[in-house]
């Protein structure tokens, strides 16, 4: 991770696997972009959308 980078208090998130996320459960980047997840139509949070912003921290 960019060592200029600090937690954001305004993105919270609890993706563990992303080399972007901190211990104290936010972002560290300044902003992200959230995407639509492809062929989604039941409505639930899970099924519509996603951090478009990940990036995987090891060997994913
Ligand atoms: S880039 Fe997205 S998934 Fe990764 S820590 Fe930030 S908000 Fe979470």
């Amino acid at each position: 991770m960019n060592e200029d980078m600090a937690p954001n208090p305004s993105i919270q998130c609890g993706v563990c696997s992303c080399a972007y996320h901190d211990p104290s459960n936010h972002c560290c980047l300044s902003k992200i972009h959230v995407d639509p997840m492809p062929g989604a139509s039941s409505g639930k949070a899970e099924d519509e959308s996603k951090c478009g912003s990940y990036r995987c921290r090891g060997n994913c």
